[in-house]
Formats: C-alpha cells, sequence, structure tokens
C-alpha cells in the first residue's frame, strides 16, 4: 500500500504563537518527500515530527515572506551537513530569484547541496515524479505567489478474482499490464476485463492569496487540499486588503473545485484555540465534505480514492449482455 501524507509543521501565518510556529509541511507520496513553504523552526519541528533532512526529494516555495520562507537556510544547510545524497529539486516563483540566492547564502557553511533549481515563472507543469505531475499557478497575493497542484495519472487496478477467472497467473499480470492483452487458456484476454480503472489522486497546496480562478483551478478534484484560512470570516474585508482568505472562503474554494477533504492551516495570531471550532465551523458550513483543522505536528492521511465504479459496472454490464 502506498504512504502518502502530510507532516504538518506548523499553522501559523506572519507571527508564531505559543502553541503553533511557523508554517510548513511536509508530504510524504510514496518514495517522495516534499517539503512546502518552511517558516522560521523548521528545521526543529522537523525532528519533533520524525521527518529527517534526507527525506526531503523536493522543495517547493510559494512565495518568500518571512513566515513561508525563514526555514530555508537551516533546512538547506542541515540536508548539507547530513549529506544528502541525493539533487533535490527547489520550485521557487522565478521574480523572487534574488532572494532565494540570499536564503541559499544565507550563511557560511561547508556546502555539498545537490540542488536543481527550477524557478516558476508562468503557470503550468513544473517537474514530474516517478508517479505524479507537479504544477504551478500564479495566485493573487501583494508579492509574486504560485500555488502547487500535484497529479497522479489515472491507472488501472488489477483485480485478483477476475485473473484467476481468466487464468492468468505469475509473471504473466506484469505482462498484460505492459502489452494491454495476453493469450490465456486459449483465448484472448484484455486488460480491461480484469482490472478496473483507479484514479490518480490529487493534493493541492494554497498559500496566500485573495480568492482568484487560480485558487479553484489548483484545488480541482483534489483529494487533499491544504489551503490558508487566514482570517474568520468577520474579517473578509482585512482578509481582502491583505491578499488572504477566510476560513469560509477556504470552504467556498474546496466546494466548488469537488476537493474532499479541506486542510486549514495559517492562521493570524489573532485566533487562539478557543477560536479552532469557529474557523473549521465556518469552512464546513460552506463546503460539504471533511475539514480538518491542522494542529503543529499532526500527521493527516491523503484520503484513499474509492473504486471508479460507474465505468466499471457499465463495462460489466455491457459484457454481461
Ligand atoms: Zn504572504
Amino acid at each position: 500500500m502506498s504512504h502518502r501524507e502530510l507532516v504538518v509543521l506548523g499553522t501559523a501565518s506572519q507571527a508564531p504563537t505559543r502553541r503553533r510556529n511557523h508554517n510548513g509541511y511536509f508530504l510524504r507520496w510514496d518514495g517522495e518527500g516534499l517539503l512546502f513553504d518552511p517558516g522560521e523552526g523548521t528545521q526543529r519541528q522537523m525532528l519533533f515530527a520524525g521527518v529527517t533532512a534526507s527525506q526531503i526529494t523536493r522543495i517547493c516555495i510559494t512565495h518568500f515572506h518571512g513566515d513561508h520562507c525563514l526555514g530555508l537556510p537551516g533546512v538547506l544547510q542541515r540536508m548539507s551537513l547530513d549529506q544528502v545524497p541525493h539533487a533535490v529539486d527547489v520550485c521557487y516563483p522565478a521574480e523572487s530569484q534574488e532572494v532565494f540566492g540570499r536564503l541559499r547564502h544565507a550563511s557560511l557553511f561547508r556546502d555539498r547541496l545537490q540542488l536543481r533549481e527550477q524557478p516558476v515563472g508562468q503557470n503550468g507543469p513544473i517537474t514530474g515524479g516517478t508517479s505524479f505531475r507537479l504544477q504551478a499557478r500564479a495566485l493573487s497575493h501583494s508579492v509574486p505567489t504560485f500555488g502547487y497542484q500535484l497529479v497522479e495519472p489515472d491507472g488501472r487496478r488489477m483485480l485478483p478474482e477476475k485473473l484467476a477467472a481468466f487464468g492468468v497467473t505469475g509473471p504473466d499480470i506484469g505482462r498484460l499490464q505492459r502489452e494491454g492483452r495476453l493469450a490465456a487458456d486459449g483465448r484472448m484476454v484484455t486488460v480491461e476485463e480484469v482490472s478496473e480503472p483507479k484514479p490518480g489522486q490529487r493534493f493541492a497546496f494554497i498559500m496566500d492569496t485573495r480568492l482568484c480562478d487560480a485558487a479553484f483551478a489548483l484545488a480541482d478534484r483534489a483529494d487533499m487540499l491544504v489551503c490558508e484560512s487566514t482570517f474568520a470570516n468577520a474579517e473578509a474585508e482585512l482578509a481582502r486588503d491583505y491578499g488572504h482568505l477566510t476560513a469560509g472562503q477556504a470552504g467556498r474554494i474546496a466546494a466548488q473545485s469537488g476537493a474532499r477533504l479541506l486542510v486549514l492551516t495559517h492562521f493570524s495570531q489573532r485566533y487562539e484555540s478557543g477560536d479552532d471550532n469557529r474557523l473549521a465551523g465556518e469552512a464546513a458550513s460552506a463546503f460539504g465534505g471533511e475539514v480538518v483543522l491542522a494542529r503543529d505536528l499532526d500527521r493527516i492521511p491523503v484520503p484513499r480514492r474509492p473504486a471508479a465504479a460507474g465505468p466499471v459496472a457499465a463495462v460489466l454490464a455491457e459484457g454481461g449482455a
């Protein structure tokens, strides 16, 4: 079974509080580890969360306000100290390349890093992993900001009982998957007959932004949507002025984009633990799906996609007719 989960390293915007570290998120996705927006203190939060520097395979930065990047120098130097043996992709808004350069060389250290810089200058695909595509879209904030979307291509799930019924066993299963058809027991078997569609999973990461089309596009059919909700609904005007979302707007994005699980985070320091239910409630009133209000060091599994029952049932019905 694949291992896909979000490790929450911090949930505060602008200023950390006693119970919230600055932003920071680590997405475990099979063999990859994507670090998003490492705010100040991220290196130590990783230690508390059991995330090592070697587990990072990519770093994605939405923008260069301090709460989203002041932890980068520490994380990079820790990766160097630990002699991380693999190359690490780093995505960030191309317009802020100079700021990245300052953080990259913020202090003196023995530099063993193998970074592949991927400045993001426009909407679209950035880079692909073995099992996903990573895409970016420009958001609407006060400085250049990109949100990220991870998309796993659709595939097919092999059905053991069908394979057995058609007499396909052992290495023939792999051959059938690769070639699409195979002779077994004197007849031709197609991969469609012994498998069902397996929709790919999607993850979306939306940080500092006003409501904008890009936010909805990024969230499109996300199994997990991590979305900033800096303010409560009562502060909607402040949110718009400073280029942020309210909890209710995060809920609206999730609802209209067909997301499944909404993870709220990036809270203003004006909200304390007593406000958690209020913020989650405001998002939930706009979104019928599951809402999780992120707390530091939470581990939140990416919800598994249910099998696409519709098309399979149709195929079976056709076959039986
Ligand atoms: Zn910001």
